[in-house]
């Protein structure tokens, strides 16, 4: 929890551990974020019984002990119930381990009870491993919630590379989209004097740009890709803690993703509808359109609404509404003043309907 009422905060994960099989490391790396008190695991009931075994025993070893809460979404009242639980409960930390779901709800949860987090994915779908941000249903509000970044991110390539594929090119479609997010935080410094952090900006901008290198060897070496794949979302997410704002991961692709989980609920996944309305909203800036829609097609991350079961109606209908989401995100958006003839023009034209 920030108390701090002045200047520039940057909130960063202390420690980050990457590698391949090293799950037995996990009571280790705890230790070594110096945890005095028991610890609460976040996960959902899969991933529990795969790893509870193995975690058992490393946190046996360290000398530390440990609890499961094991939950099945992410919505507003699981994580209230989490953080009640936790702050009854006198718990040191919350591991949240998981695909997006149980790292969102533990991040948040902890955040409301005030302890650390850590956050342990066991796919790579989304920024969320690392940014301070989390998306929760049946809010008020269709957007993420601001919490703090993970003190720790412990990624084991060997678990997330398990994960089934299309979970990891959704992960590259979250990454490309950071090409018109950034663009459009540029615009919005220039038309609306938003303060642009150039440094969280390019780092963001450089995880989009090791996809693309990425996407041109996709299939010849999982691991390699899902390790890079991993470090990419990892630094975009400390993009976001390094400008304090959800900015440098998130622009009008991603209004348009949380317009579609409004207009078409349940349909494509986060990065997979983000990556898709990326491809349209850099044809609005002049981009090379065509080059992210490549790329997207590389690392199979869908590029046609018929990919991931919308309608052409209900992406004009996301686009129409997606500036009413965040209304005081400026975007691309704001000057294009599209109609619903032009919104279909303009997704006929970059072939997403
Ligand atoms: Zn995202």
């Amino acid at each position: 929890m920030n108390s701090v009422k002045k200047g520039h905060l940057m909130e960063l994960p202390s420690r980050v551990l990457i590698g391949y099989d090293i799950i037995e490391e996990f009571g280790n790396f705890l230790n070594d974020l110096a945890i005095d008190k028991s610890v609460l695991f976040v996960g959902g009931k899969r991933v529990h019984s795969t790893v509870n075994d193995i975690i058992a025993e490393s946190m046996e070893t360290s000398e530390l002990s440990f609890d499961w809460k094991i939950i099945e979404n992410a919505t507003t009242s699981v994580t209230d119930d989490v953080s009640e639980f936790c702050k009854s409960n006198n718990y040191g930390l919350i591991v949240g381990i998981g695909g997006g779901k149980s790292v969102d709800v533990a991040k948040l949860s902890s955040y409301r009870a005030n302890l650390p987090f850590v956050s342990f994915p066991t796919s790579a779908s989304h920024d969320g491993i690392s940014s301070p941000f989390a998306s929760i249903k049946g809010s008020d509000r269709p957007y993420s919630f601001v919490a703090s970044p993970p003190l720790g991110i412990f990624a084991d390539i060997k678990i997330i590379s398990q994960a089934p594929d299309r979970l990891l090119s959704s992960g590259c479609g979250d990454l490309i989209a950071k090409i018109t997010a950034i663009k459009d935080w540029e615009l919005a410094r220039d038309n609306s004097g938003e303060k642009f952090r150039n440094y969280a900006a390019s780092l963001s901008y450089m995880s989009s740009q090791i996809l693309f290198d990425e996407s041109l060897n996709f299939s010849s070496n999982k691991i390699d890709s899902v390790r890079n794949v991993v470090e990419a979302l990892i630094s975009t997410g400390v993009a976001a803690g390094i400008a304090g704002s959800s900015r440098p991961c998130s622009g009008s692709e991603h209004l348009i993703s949380h317009a579609l989980d409004i207009v078409s609920p349940n349909n494509g996944l986060h990065g997979e509808k983000c990556g898709m309305a990326s491809i349209a909203m850099s044809k609005l800036h002049g981009l090379d359109w065509q080059n992210i829609r490549n790329a997207l097609l590389r690392v199979n991350c869908p590029t046609n609404v018929s990919d991931i079961g919308i309608t052409a109606d209900e992406l004009i209908e996301a686009i129409n509404l997606a500036p009413t989401i965040r209304p005081e995100r400026y975007t691309i958006l704001n000057t294009a003043n599209l109609d619903r003839e032009s919104i279909r023009k303009l997704l006929s034209e970059t072939s997403c309907i």
